[in-house]
């Protein structure tokens, strides 16, 4: 049978795909049918049909799955933020649980049975609504009631039609009143909304973020500002100073003709520059993950990253903390760090944190907050990962830099910089942990870093985004006892601290001191005495500069070990 534009279908969805989409197969022809929900049996109508597969338009639900909600928002079709909401969220989190498992075998090239058994239960939230602490409504003229008005709402998938909404039910239930002021206000003080054809008009979105456990709220304007600012200012000011919570008022002017919503400057028109946020860590391995106390306090400006779901970002990060096997005294990188959220965390669990981000505001935010939370052991810099960290390795980093104890990356969708994983893998760190927004890009680069070496150890889902299709993923992994692979990862004549072949690399080191005398070294004690027996020059000229009072002294046994193994491996007489 040949299918059709236009032609009329009756299938059952068997499967959801990555969108979110319902798939449905018709004697090995498959239909990708958005709004279908796995379960169903659907009419459908073909709207683009290739050889093995077609695009078709939900027609009518001829049964309805048993997985089928009532969605709290009746917008969601228009929309499409939320392409999970007619499913239960007990089958969103089964979906997602096995988007990441398929991701590591298809991409990863994982053996499914491996998954199967080091693969956790995914995170999922207790309340998949009302979880956003961030929003970002524009500002336009929409229909209401086939009348041109001024609205608030969100743009219709694939356009920028506003659909006139005030209440998003992922966000904050104050973020209506918010919204519903600053439509009064620009009506009472003919104030236009921008347009986005003709590059005029004022306001072009409202930014709303709100510290979950502090109530604090702030609000953002973004303008065109051509002339004086926001008009009559006091009186919008005035209408938001009495939603309760309000604690920061600024205007951020973008008069670009440009799809970035925000502007690059932001200036405070009322109360406060930031609003403050807090969040706790939970003991993830005991019954119920109760909260252990440690609890840190951040500065959340209008344009810095700081994750959108507060209550699984504090799971999330747990699970992280727990993954990295902190003991007090290890260094660790933390690449893609914002505003030094999780290097904090860390920080308080390990000798010292090395924080590294491209956007220069969020480090900023990052020192601000070290001090603001009494934490000495933290140092943050500026620049991409994948330039920032072989930069270290090559030419300027301390000991413990070189060969830290553990590399935690958190990269946005695109994963990690291939130049950022081949440094990773010439560190050579025990443990990486890795979380990614997109299994699809942490399975690419895990593959990358298992064949360089490491051994994926465990996954876990968490669920940051409910209704919607993504997930987060944290997973850790272990550097091999024996892991020759590092050196094949390295250009050939590279400067390296990793001596060729046989002559005595890190993991050789640390494999011959574990079978001769029972304990691991840690790569940190190698390089102290590589570097005190004068085998690596670059590390002396390092030392010089090293201040820093947490590099632990390698203890008397220990010294003794790796002696033993560099007189075996031919490194000194
Ligand atoms: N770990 C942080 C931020 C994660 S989001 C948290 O949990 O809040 C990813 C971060 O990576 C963003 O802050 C983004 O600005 C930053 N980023 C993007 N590309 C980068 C690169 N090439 N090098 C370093 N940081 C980058």
């Amino acid at each position: 049978m040949e299918y059709k534009k236009n032609m009329p279908v009756t299938v059952k969805i068997e499967d959801i795909g990555n969108d979110g989409e319902g798939i449905g197969k018709l004697d090995g022809y498959t239909l990708f049918i958005k709004d279908a929900v796995i379960g169903d049996t659907v009419r459908a109508k073909i709207m683009k049909a290739k050889k093995n597969y077609a695009y078709a338009h939900l027609e009518e639900i001829i049964e309805a799955s048993p997985y089928r909600t009532e969605p709290r928002c009746k917008l969601h079709r228009q929309c499409g933020g939320c392409q999970l909401q007619t499913l239960s969220y007990e089958e969103q989190l089964k979906f997602k649980q096995g988007k990441i498992r398929n991701n590591l075998i298809r991409i990863g090239g994982f053996d499914a049975d491996y998954i199967d058994k080091i693969m956790e239960p995914i995170m999922g939230m207790e309340e998949p609504y009302r979880y956003r602490n961030k929003a970002q409504y524009p500002i336009g003229y929409g229909k209401v009631n086939g009348q041109k008005e001024l609205v608030a709402g969100f743009y219709a998938a694939h356009s920028h039609a506003i659909i006139p909404n005030t209440d998003c039910v992922l966000g904050a239930e104050e973020n209506k009143d918010i919204l519903e002021a600053v439509l009064s206000y620009m009506k009472e003080n003919n104030v236009s909304a921008y347009d986005e054809e003709a590059g005029e008009g004022v306001l072009r979105h409202v930014l709303i973020r709100k510290g979950f456990a502090t109530g604090e709220i702030m609000v953002c304007l973004v303008i065109k500002a051509n002339r004086s600012g926001l008009p009559a200012q006091d009186r919008l000011v005035e209408k938001l100073i009495g939603i309760k919570g309000v604690k920061s008022i600024s205007v951020s002017i973008n008069n670009e003709n440009t799809n970035v919503i925000m502007g690059n400057k932001v200036h405070t028109i009322w109360g406060k520059d930031t609003i403050k946020d807090t969040l706790k860590i939970r003991d993830m391995t005991a019954e119920g993950c109760p909260y252990t106390g440690e609890e840190l306090t951040f500065k959340i400006s209008p344009l810095s990253f700081y994750q959108v779901n507060p209550t699984q970002t504090e799971k999330l990060y747990s699970t992280a903390l727990e993954f990295a096997g902190l003991t007090g005294r290890e260094a660790v990188w933390d690449l893609y760090c914002g505003i030094g959220t999780i290097s904090l965390f860390m920080a308080k669990r390990a000798g010292k944190v090395y924080g590294v981000e491209i956007v220069p505001e969020a480090i900023e935010d990052a020192r601000e907050n070290a001090r603001n939370n009494g934490i000495g052991n933290a140092e943050f810099f500026v620049g991409k990962a994948e330039e920032v960290l072989p930069d270290f390795y090559k030419n300027a980093g301390t000991s413990e830099m070189i060969h830290p104890d553990v590399i935690v990356v958190d990269p946005p969708r695109k994963g990690c910089d291939a130049a950022c994983l081949e440094t990773m893998l010439q560190m050579g760190p025990s443990r990486i942990v890795y979380i990614s927004c997109d299994s699809a890009t942490l399975a690419r680069d895990l593959k990358i870093l298992c064949d360089g070496g490491y051994e994926l150890k465990r996954v876990r889902g968490c669920d940051m985004f409910g209704q919607g299709v993504h997930v987060e993923t944290v997973v850790s992994l272990s550097l091999k006892s024996d892991s020759p692979k590092i050196e094949v990862s390295m250009k050939p004549g590279e400067d390296s601290l990793y001596e060729p072949q046989d002559k005595g690399t890190y993991e050789k080191i640390k494999a011959y001191v574990l079978e001769k005398y029972g304990f691991k070294v840690s790569s940190l004690y190698i390089a102290q005495l590589k570097d005190k027996c004068g085998l690596d020059k670059r590390l002396n000229y390092n030392l010089s500069k090293k201040d820093d009072p947490h590099v632990p002294e390698c203890p008397k046994e220990k010294e003794d070990a790796i002696m033993d193994a560099f007189r075996h491996f031919g490194l000194i007489e």
